[in-house]
């Protein structure tokens, strides 16, 4: 297991909370964050090494413009395509998406993988 940090802004997409609280968690010690130029960085571990570095990038892009969010469902997200035109559901094992029904190893699933592992951490 490995870790990687996330912006208050990614964390509070994937808490579903605002970036207010996540600044709140951090300063309560109820995320493991360290403050870095005035600017928080939230602990997540995770491991994305099944993914790869642009896969990671896309998916930290995606959590940062909110284009995958959490559902009702636990453990199951919508992730908004490209062009914006489809929504794709997704979760750790797979995914709605063309390369996911392929069973290809897409990058929603890496962004699952970060939401997933920075709601585990403040649970
Ligand atoms: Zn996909």
């Amino acid at each position: 297991m490995s870790a990687i940090t996330v912006s208050t802004r990614e964390a509070a997409t994937a808490l579903g909370v605002s970036v207010r609280t996540v600044q709140r968690r951090a300063q309560q010690g109820k995320l493991t964050a360290a403050k870095h130029g005035g600017r928080w960085a939230i602990r997540v571990d995770v491991d994305l090494s099944i993914f790869k570095p642009d896969q990671v990038d896309k998916a930290r892009e995606a959590v940062e413009q909110r284009a995958i969010l959490r559902t009702s469902r636990p453990g199951m997200y919508a992730a908004v395509s490209s062009d914006g035109s489809t929504t794709y559901l997704t979760h750790a094992a797979g995914c709605s998406c063309r390369a996911g029904q392929r069973g290809i190893r897409c990058w929603h699933r890496a962004a699952v993988a970060i939401l997933a592992g920075v709601e585990r951490r403040a649970a």
